[in-house]
């Protein structure tokens, strides 16, 4: 991953900790990103609406503009699930073989198991805008892109 790609990845991590404050939404099924765009697919039961869509890219940026840390803790697998629950998880299953967990922490706003490598802080990201949204019923799916404003 070069740095943009980096941005982008950090991204996905701020703009579900918005997807889950607007619509309490809890499950990640999947994320993809190319350079500086992005697009996270979440499980979701009702359809939102254009104003949920933009209040989700509004907390984001106040975040991102925020500057917080992005944490990493490294912890035994059982530890982390002691400690964290299944916060970390997402739909898409960690093989039982891995021990060992790297937990990415946004505080009060984003925690996930994730060994992607992420910015150190929020700020680094730079300016995100939503490029697409869309809600898959029969799947109960809410796909969200983004690109990075300034790449
Ligand atoms: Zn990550």
């Amino acid at each position: 991953m070069d740095d943009i790609e980096i941005r982008t990845h950090t991204a996905l991590h701020v703009v579900k900790g918005a997807v889950r404050k607007v619509l309490g939404a809890k499950w990640t099924a999947s994320t993809w990103v190319s350079k500086g765009h992005g697009r996270i697919t979440i499980q979701l039961f009702n359809k939102p609406g254009e104003s949920d869509m933009k209040e989700i890219f509004r907390l984001a940026n106040e975040k991102i503009v925020e500057g917080v840390p992005v944490k990493m803790e490294v912890l035994p697998r059982e530890e982390a699930e002691k400690k964290y629950g299944d916060e970390i998880y997402d739909l898409f299953p960690i093989p039982a073989e891995v021990k060992e967990l790297k937990i990415v922490i946004i505080e009060g706003w984003n925690i996930n198991a994730c060994n992607k490598p992420h910015t150190s802080t929020t700020a680094e990201i730079g300016e995100i805008e939503m490029c697409d949204w869309r809600f898959r019923r029969v799947k109960n799916l809410l796909e969200v892109s983004f690109n990075l404003k300034k790449i």
